[in-house]
């Protein structure tokens, strides 16, 4: 049955909804919550694809989805390469315990990211309960829906591969909310599929030196940090045990 509303991206009335992805359906394999527990997670049988049915809600119009669309196909490109992907675009360089990745299209790839914390933060699912970004929310709806290009003050993103004792953990999707950077600065994060995503709610203010070098750069590049889930303050020691369980294992050899 048709759902007819008001998109939430550009304001339209009385059209028929989609049944949005609130996170691109790339972007998890396995399931982990904030409460440390799994969810379960369906596997269908003839297509092997993985469908979390919980992320889904009534949210835009079909000309607002082909434009996400567009910004989540760079994202999934540069997914892809981070976990071992060949690309003829992206390059990487390790430079001591971080990574370079070069290539990468900003202006895409950084929308796709935004309008995913936006939808987290609009959403009315209880997995994104904690996301709430005031009045960031009208904001992001107002640059995404014109199109705008986000400058490197705007909302700069660092991102970092997660690990758990040393171990970096793939695959994981987990809402971290209400940090902070410094003592000054809020921030909100998000786990998709092992890379934490950390959102620095600065608007056009000036950012410290090593936020600009680091964060996803209007030049195409990122320097990718490796960050310890405890740094966060999450204690996944009991995750990380059970990821050496061997029912575990085989759970994630089944989805990876
Ligand atoms: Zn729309």
């Amino acid at each position: 049955m048709a759902y007819i509303s008001v998109c939430k991206l550009c304001n339209s009335e009385n059209v028929e909804l989609r049944d949005s992805h609130i996170i691109p359906e790339f972007l998890f394999k396995n399931v982990y919550t904030s409460k440390h527990k799994f969810i379960p997670i369906e596997v269908d049988g003839i297509d092997g694809k993985v469908h979390q049915k919980g992320f889904r809600e009534n949210l835009l119009c079909q000309g607002c989805e082909t434009k996400l669309s567009l910004w989540e196909r760079e994202l999934s490109l540069f997914m892809h390469f981070l976990s071992g992907g060949k690309s003829n675009v992206f390059s990487l360089t390790t430079v001591g315990s971080n990574t370079v990745v070069e290539g990468i299209n900003y202006d895409l790839a950084k929308k796709a990211l935004i309008s995913i914390l936006w939808r987290m933060s609009i959403s009315t699912l209880q997995f994104f309960a904690d996301y709430d970004i005031g009045i960031y929310e009208e904001r992001f709806r107002n640059w995404l829906h014109q199109d705008l290009p986000f400058d490197i003050q705007d909302f700069p993103i660092l991102v970092s591969k997660g690990y758990i004792s040393g171990i970096y953990q793939t695959g994981l999707l987990m809402p971290i909310t209400q940090g902070s950077y410094g003592k000054h600065i809020k921030m909100e994060s998000v786990v998709l599929d092992g890379v934490i995503f950390d959102f620095l709610l600065t608007d056009g203010n000036v950012i410290p030196i090593e936020v600009e070098l680091f964060s996803l750069h209007p030049e195409g590049r990122v320097i990718i940090q490796n960050k310890e889930y405890s740094e966060y303050g999450i204690d996944l020691s009991s995750f990380s045990r059970r990821v050496k369980d061997k029912d575990v294992l085989d759970f994630f050899s089944k989805h990876d």
